[in-house]
């Protein structure tokens, strides 16, 4: 990594995909600057653990939403990534008797009423909840619920209707086979990225900002802070003098659901080589639950959860996690199919001390706090990260170029103040 500054223009704070997009931007722009991470690694919520040599799998991000218009796709092909191209379709399977005499034609049907009730509350200027907007308990309520809880990482009736459909959808979804996790990282090489250096305060009461870290102290001109909601919200970070009513309204209104993953790895290739990539097992008697199978090959299998359930389920532990998908997948496949299961992996991102949760979702009523929360305070403090983008929120490239844009805007105010 570069030389590190000790008085830069501009101190980035956070080395996620916005922190490192924030980063990349400056160093093309000749600015003086450095970047200040609390974890023991650069990513944040973009993550890739290997399973095993060459077996990678991320933690967080995976898909590259919205590909076409992705920067993280030409970022792929500079690296030699692999990539699949496709949209994200998961099969729907039924474990017991009540869906028979139903269905996927109508569960579509279901879906696209929803969606269009959805855009009629949003033409009528109405920001009410997803729950409210649409029509509740027919029989494809709960796997509807479950896929808003898998987009929004909330429960329907957290979300605003007006946010979900501000998100441009281009129904690309691309999933990185080296690890999504592994291509946000890169972004780090050459960059001046200080470590466990955690910001505890933002002093911009005097001239200089001045950042207090677990590593000392460092003063600068400008600020980009690229932190989670879940964290401006916790308090981590003392602001002095404290953050304006209007930004801790938008913090408030953004906040961090839930949203974890669940590997199960086996020894061997279990599904045989004609299976389908994605199922959702639906059940009267337990939460849906999604899988996506031997993505690129590998052997293993990972389940998804979202929301409340997601929260509840990973207060119970790891194990309770991985007995669950285990009996799922059993339920979808047979119960042979985990007799070759030789190890679990279960995320915990509420529980991420340096995160807590998966991503931002607006509350009902509030999809206009995502602009609040991207205006920068005195053309001295500039927010990035995905809770400020306004169109692709919740995704690392929406982060990525929230970075990009706070940093021109940091870099500009800074030299003028020279
Ligand atoms: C399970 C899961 C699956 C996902 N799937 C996808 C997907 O498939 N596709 C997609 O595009 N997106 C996905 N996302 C969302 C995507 O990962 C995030 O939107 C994006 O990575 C957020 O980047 P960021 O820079 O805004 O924030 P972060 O990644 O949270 O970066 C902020 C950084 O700030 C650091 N920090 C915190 N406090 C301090 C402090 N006091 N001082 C210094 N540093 C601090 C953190 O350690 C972190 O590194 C997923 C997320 C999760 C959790």
């Amino acid at each position: 990594m570069a030389e590190f500054p000790t008085s830069p223009d501009v101190v980035v704070i956070g080395a996620g995909a916005a922190g490192l997009g924030a980063g990349r931007k400056l160093m093309e722009l000749g600015a003086s600057f450095c970047i200040l991470e609390a974890a023991h690694r650069v990513g944040g919520r973009a993550y890739t653990e290997e399973l095993a040599p060459n077996v990678p799998f991320d933690l967080g991000c995976h898909w590259m939403h919205t590909a076409s218009r992705n920067p993280f796709v030409e970022l792929a092909d500079e690296a030699g990534f692999t990539y699949r191209k496709g949209r994200f379709e998961s099969n729907l399977r039924f474990s017991d008797d009540w869906s028979h005499s139903r269905d996927e034609e109508a569960c579509e049907d279901y879906y696209e009423r929803s969606s269009k009730a959805l855009q009629d509350v949003h033409a009528a200027d109405l920001d009410l909840s997803v729950a409210d907007a649409i029509e509740r308990d027919g029989p494809w309520t709960s796997a509807y619920d479950y896929w808003i809880s898998l987009s929004t990482s909330h429960d329907p009736d957290q979300v605003s209707a007006t946010d979900m459909c501000n998100y441009v959808d281009t129904d690309e979804d691309w999933p990185v086979k080296e690890g999504y996790g592994t291509l946000v990282a890169g972004l780090a090489t050459g960059l001046p990225v200080r470590l466990n250096s955690a910001v505890t305060e933002i002093d911009s009461s005097q001239q200089d900002i001045r950042i207090t870290t677990a590593k000392g102290t460092l003063n600068a001109k400008t600020v980009i802070i690229t932190v989670s909601t879940g964290i401006l919200e916790g308090g981590d970070i003392r602001f002095t003098p404290e953050l304006p009513d209007w930004k801790r309204a938008a913090i408030s209104d953004l906040p961090l659901g839930c949203h974890n993953r669940i590997c199960l790895a086996f020894d061997r290739n279990v599904f045989g080589d004609d299976h389908p990539l994605d199922v959702t097992l639906l059940s009267s008697e337990s939460e849906p639950m999604a899988f996506h199978i031997s993505p690129f090959g590998f052997n293993y299998v990972s389940a998804v959860t979202g929301g409340r359930f997601a929260d509840w389920l990973e207060r119970a532990g790891p194990e309770a996690s991985a007995d669950l998908a285990k009996e799922n997948l059993q339920k979808a496949f047979g119960s042979s199919i985990t007799e070759h299961m030789v190890r679990h992996l279960v995320t915990a991102w509420r529980g991420d001390p340096w995160i807590r949760g998966a991503y931002s979702a607006a509350r009902p009523g509030a999809a206009h706090q995502r602009a609040r929360l991207a205006e920068p305070i005195d053309d001295r403090l500039f927010f990035a990260g995905e809770a400020t983008s306004q169109q692709v929120y919740a995704t690392a490239h929406g982060a990525y170029l929230s970075g990009l844009k706070a940093a021109e805007a940091a870099h500009t105010a800074a030299t003028s103040r020279s």
